[in-house]
């Protein structure tokens, strides 16, 4: 692989940011917090302007928000974001290369980190530092905010990426654009499908469970709570909630419908039109189908520890993600008519999901509109619902709109985020700070 000189320093760059070993932990206390100190020294080498330029407020035990102030300019303010935690590596066993070496390896840089995400991290400061060195000023006010602990949700602090929020919070700051993780660039035929998220499925947990006052298993009588309780989940499954089309999940599918093939095609163009074909097709594909409804998964149950003692108690967990437009109530009492007498629910965790993103927006626009200068026609910006979650929906509540797009173009030569043998091409990383410069110019 030839890489260019500026293609060459972006590797370098991530290859350094791989070889800080910032895993996250529950436990603050576990955080090797030295290597988020590496880490920011690599990234004072790197980015003297962003330095030197930006006001800087340390947050938290390691979180980074850099400031600019816009030339004047009725805008609100842009803020970009990343995440400087990694998962841990699992299995070590299974890597077939160092995974905090930061190896380029047949035009990979290759380790912990790479696609999940300080890729991102990488594409949004090299993007900014390129353009301050320029001379390049913003008309609007400019945010760069690093959080720490997005992989995990901390046991005994608040997560960083609430104290970050916070911190805008606090100075009566209110956003016009968050960019964060999520989307990207995939090829689909000779197209490309540019997907942004502007909305998250919330994650919910609920538990039914049943009691009763236990026994020998001789003299079961009519069943156990165990029983009863296997009643409700069957009760529950089949009712699912029924489909729907919420705004975005239409937008979605109307612009992503060119790059549909056979039947599909026509079905997504017209999803009203085509409700019931929709619906069939949705029974078949469990991504279709998890943006059309609120998901139900019974994921862990217990009850008796011993096979000869009627349980006294049973409890199924079950992980539910609901959809805009539900909430943790309504989906309580949804599932409430469905309980066989004896059988209880409590909420367990979890909360009402956030408004999306108009998938209208004006950071959409502005995306779509360097996608076209850097890809041409062959380019179709699709929004879409995010079904895991990122740390951007702490900003959503100053934010007007939330866009989940890395700028990063997709292919088989990737290592999958969280995986063993995560990797990513070290000519993939050009297209995403092109992205942003353009971007960060024409916002
Ligand atoms: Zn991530």
């Amino acid at each position: 692989m030839n890489l260019t000189k500026e293609e060459q320093k972006y590797a370098a760059h991530l290859q350094r940011f791989i070889q800080c070993a910032t895993v996250s932990n529950a436990n603050v206390d576990r955080v090797d917090w030295s290597q988020f100190e590496k880490l920011h020294e690599a990234f004072r080498e790197f980015y003297p302007h962003i330095f030197s330029l930006m006001e800087l407020d340390e947050v938290g035990q390691a979180g980074l928000q850099f400031h600019l102030k816009g030339s004047g300019s009725d805008k609100k303010p842009l803020l970009l974001m990343a995440h400087q935690d990694v998962v841990e590596v699992g299995d070590g066993r299974q890597w077939t290369f160092d995974p905090f070496g930061g190896e380029l390896i047949d035009g990979c840089i290759c380790g912990r980190g790479t696609t999940d995400c300080k890729h991102l991290l990488l594409a949004e400061m090299e993007a900014v530092e390129a353009l301050l060195a320029e001379g390049w000023r913003p008309s609007y006010d400019l945010y760069l905010s690093l959080g720490y602990s997005e992989e995990v949700y901390l046991e005994n602090d608040v997560d960083g990426a609430e104290k970050l929020t916070r911190n805008l919070e606090q100075k009566g700051i209110r956003l016009g654009t968050v960019v964060d993780e999520g989307g990207g660039l995939f090829p689909v035929g000779d197209k490309l499908e540019a997907k942004i998220g502007v909305a998250e499925k919330s994650p919910v947990n609920f538990e039914i469970y049943a009691n009763s006052p236990g026994g020998h298993s001789s003299r079961p009588g009519k069943g156990t709570a165990l029983g009863t309780l296997a009643k409700a989940i069957v009760a529950i499954e089949s009712h699912p909630f029924p489909y729907r089309l919420t705004p975005l999940t239409l937008a979605h599918l109307q612009k992503s419908a060119r790059l549909q093939e056979g039947s599909r095609r026509a079905i997504y163009a017209d999803p009203e039109g085509h409700w019931k074909e929709l619906c069939q097709l949705a029974q078949e594909d469990p991504a279709l189908d998890a943006l059309l409804h609120t998901t139900i998964a019974f994921t862990m149950a217990e009850a008796s520890k011993q096979p000869n003692v009627l349980p006294s108690h049973a409890a199924a967990q079950m992980s539910v993600r609901v959809l805009q437009g539900d909430t943790v109530e309504s989906c309580e009492g949804y599932f409430r008519q469905f309980l066989p007498e004896g059988v209880e629910i409590r909420h367990v965790s979890g909360k009402d999901p956030l408004p999306a993103s108009d998938p209208q927006g004006y950071g959409i626009q502005v995306a779509e509109k360097v996608l076209k200068e850097q890809y041409g026609d062959k380019v179709d910006v699709v929004p879409f619902l995010m079904l895991g979650g990122t740390d951007s929906h702490y900003y959503k509540r100053i934010a007007d709109n939330v866009m989940l797009f890395s700028g990063y173009r997709r292919d088989e030569r990737w290592g999958a985020a969280h995986q063993v043998n995560e990797k990513i091409p070290a000519d993939a990383l050009k297209g995403s700070v092109d992205f942003f410069k353009k971007f960060l110019r024409s916002y």
